[in-house]
């Protein structure tokens, strides 16, 4: 099982070393063998080798059988130009490997419903996965214009989607809901946009293929003040490319910290598995990262990468032990209260692993 580690920047580092040790921890337990290379992305990448994702980087992401990304970016890279930001180097790699689809799940641990964002009682059970498409719409359409004319500025982007691009996302998403509670949530802008009308009917044509899940289409306006009201009525949500991105980070704030949140994008040969949050240039090289989002990823890894499931289990149910035990990073205590570093969060759930391997 060849994993390329790609940490990138900041806290990227940080956490990634804990998922890697967890990785090796479960490795030493059941006999398995995993191979781990590391290569450059990001701002650190372009330090290095004046590229965000070297050839080389690329090269081993193709060659492995998973990807684990830290996060890349930082204020010393904000004032480069376009195509040497280092957040090329995550859409270059999406592009590359193909990866036309991202997984973001949202389940509340337990023992930290009093620190999410919702009332105890709204958010409690809360546990719902958004399948997101990553490749198309208005982030990659064509043509793309900012420019200035006789009248003053304009600018056009535009949303394009092929019936082939829904129905592989759709598809999944069934599947996907297949194994947990079967129901399926496609959301769209079905009353104004001719790209979500189509979107809808391609849902509906996929659906037929899985009559025992349910499926109900609302409108990104509805399904976003939902999310608020009843969270717990979603399990599986699919959607278009910047629906998703949006819905995914609201969503992400109803479990209390972003440093608790995984994600996998998957699509092609290699999958990729990072934690939802970026380089925290506020926080890095202070060992206060909680490093739970990249150990849930790499969990993720094991479960869709490498058909693992008693070892990805086994690793969440260490991580809500470690939580329910009351140990928490900075990101999880109120300010001036004490917390533990990144290394001992990590430390604290191979520690409960070990019981469960
Ligand atoms: P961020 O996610 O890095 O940080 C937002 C806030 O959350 C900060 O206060 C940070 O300290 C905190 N935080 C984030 N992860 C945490 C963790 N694991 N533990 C504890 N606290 C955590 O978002 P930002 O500040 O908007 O962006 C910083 C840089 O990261 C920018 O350069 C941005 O472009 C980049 N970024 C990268 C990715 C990625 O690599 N996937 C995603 C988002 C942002």
């Amino acid at each position: 099982m060849k994993i390329a580690v790609l940490p990138g920047d900041g806290i990227g580092r940080e956490v990634t070393a804990e998922a890697v040790k967890t990785l090796e921890f479960v490795g030493r337990r059941r006999s398995l063998s995993f191979d781990f290379e590391e290569a450059a992305v990001g701002g650190a990448a372009l330090d290095a080798h004046g590229e965000p994702l070297p050839a080389a980087s690329l090269a081993l992401a193709r060659q492995s059988g998973a990807v684990l990304l830290g996060a890349v970016g930082g204020p010393k890279w904000d004032e480069q130009p376009y195509d040497k930001r280092p957040e090329r180097a995550l859409l270059g790699l999406r592009k590359e490997l193909e990866l036309h689809v991202n997984l973001r799940p949202v389940k509340l641990i337990e023992a930290l419903a009093d620190r999410a964002s919702l009332r105890s009682e709204v958010i409690r059970g809360c546990d719902m996965m958004i399948v997101r498409e990553l490749t198309g719409g208005i982030y990659f359409g064509e043509p793309r214009l900012l420019e200035r004319g006789d009248k003053g500025r304009w600018a056009v982007d535009t949303l394009v989607y092929h019936d082939w691009e829904i129905e592989r996302v759709a598809r999944l998403a069934f599947e996907i809901a297949r194994k947990r509670r079967k129901r399926v949530h496609s959301v769209d802008k079905a009353n104004i946009l001719k790209s979500s009308m189509l979107w809808r009917e391609v849902v509906e044509e996929v659906a037929r293929d899985f009559t025992d899940v349910k499926l109900q289409h609302l409108l990104v306006d509805t399904c976003a003040m939902q999310i608020l009201r009843d969270p717990l009525q979603f399990d599986v949500i699919v959607t278009e490319n910047m629906f998703g991105d949006i819905l995914s980070d609201e969503a992400a704030m109803l479990g209390g910290s972003i440093g608790l949140l995984p994600s996998a994008s998957l699509g092609g040969r290699v999958a990729m598995y990072e934690p939802v949050h970026g380089s925290a240039p506020d926080i890095a090289g202070q060992g206060k990262a909680n490093p739970v989002a990249s150990i849930l990823s790499a969990a993720m890894m094991l479960r869709h990468s490498f058909d693992r499931e008693s070892e990805a289990s086994a690793i969440e149910t260490a991580v809500e032990q470690t939580l329910a035990d009351g140990l928490r990073t900075a990101d999880l205590v109120p300010a001036g209260e004490k917390a533990i570093s990144t290394t001992e969060m990590g430390d604290a759930v191979r520690v409960r692993l070990e019981k469960l391997l």
